[in-house]
């Protein structure tokens, strides 16, 4: 038998999720967002079972190549654009739309010759102030890629940073609609959060990662009541039993003494499968079913849960560290972190396993 940890992912559950998009945002085309090898989920897999929607977005260009390789016809986007002028080329043969986010790379693309069209999503910062261009030169940009002949249809996006939050979109919608202003392009600006809370925000394309994948993203709202599945359920086994006596340690630090005769179960799975490390004692894993917590630090290649009030656990047993029957957010939240960082960092050494 091989190392007990694997990545169950349902393909149908990516489905599922994909039909809610469809359902908060029936006017729009879906780019659905991949980036991060799909959150963790295996890029090439995750976009065939996402295979209805308009789009993709990513962020390298190998990934795209892949993507296309892989028989792809759908748009693709990426992200951050490109990064140097040697990529152009390939990035228009390959049919593959770049974001525009500064002066470098509209200059790039005014310099450079190229066959084919290239299809632009012109970025404009609303007050995230990570990429894109200040609403007041906004319009001026569409212009230059508008004068190009080697630019396509051109996109105007813009990326939210609190549509999860208190503040919400307001200030930002309204920074945008002064920038856009009655350009009549397509737009593209809701993320998960953005198209579930504010459907004003939708316009003609919407780009939803984290609830693709069956998590909320939301502290305050349950994957499950949004109609999300969890996509990826991360599982190991109980390979050993340590049975500890009140006071005793267990793992470095220690960061847990036994506070009673405490059984603990020793998982196969720690930080180097991409499990926190920072994960508390009392983080919720499910054993046999059964909820309880993890004790002790996490360390590279294990972690310890108390067993004690589930006797019927032992060597071999099944513990899931997050999915189906534990939200991935329940254990972020315990990890003082979010969902997508958790599923992001599932390791390459975690082997995946489709269903
Ligand atoms: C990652 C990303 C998204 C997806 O965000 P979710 O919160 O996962 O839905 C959308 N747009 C941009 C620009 C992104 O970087």
């Amino acid at each position: 038998m091989t190392r007990p940890i694997e990545a169950r992912i349902s393909l149908g559950a990516l489905e599922k999720n994909l039909a809610r998009v469809r359902k908060y945002a029936p006017g729009s085309g879906i780019l659905s967002v991949i980036k991060a090898d799909a959150y963790g989920h295996g890029m090439v897999r995750a976009a065939q079972a996402l295979s209805s929607s308009e789009g993709f977005a990513l962020l390298d260009l190998n990934e795209a190549l892949r993507l296309r390789e892989a028989g792809c016809k759908q748009k693709i986007v990426l992200l951050e654009g490109f990064f140097s002028r040697e990529e152009l080329q390939e990035i228009s043969a390959k049919n593959i739309d770049v974001v525009i986010h500064c002066e470098e790379q509209a200059d790039l693309l005014e310099s450079c010759l190229l066959k084919k069209k290239i299809g632009v999503f012109l970025k404009c910062n609303t007050g995230m102030n990570r990429l894109g261009f200040r609403p007041d030169v906004f319009r001026e940009m569409l212009e230059r890629m508008e004068a190009l002949e080697c630019v396509g249809e051109v996109v105007l996006m813009t990326h939210f940073y609190c549509a999860d939050g208190q503040e919400g979109v307001a200030g930002q919608m309204e920074a945008f609609g002064i920038a856009a202003g009655d350009s009549g392009r397509p737009r593209s600006l809701a993320n998960s959060a953005a198209l579930i809370r504010y459907p004003d925000t939708r316009f003609e394309w919407v780009r939803p990662g984290i609830m693709l994948y069956g998590s909320s993203p939301f502290e305050d709202e349950s994957a499950a009541s949004l109609g999300l599945l969890p996509a990826m359920t991360l599982s190991s086994r109980i390979i050993a039993v340590q049975n500890l006596e009140k006071g005793e340690g267990l793992g470095y630090g220690p960061i847990f003494r036994a506070e009673r005769k405490t059984r603990a179960g020793i998982v196969a799975c720690g930080y180097a499968d991409g499990y926190p490390r920072h994960a508390p004692n009392g983080t919720p894993v499910l054993v046999e079913n059964r909820r309880t917590g993890t004790i002790g630090r996490v360390s590279m290649d294990m972690l310890y849960v108390d067993i004690t009030d589930i006797p019927e656990a032992g060597i071999g047993s099944e513990v899931v560290l997050w999915g189906e029957g534990l939200p991935v957010e329940d254990v972020a939240k315990a990890c003082g972190t979010l969902s997508y960082e958790l599923l992001c960092a599932r390791a390459p050494r975690v082997p995946v396993v489709y269903t």
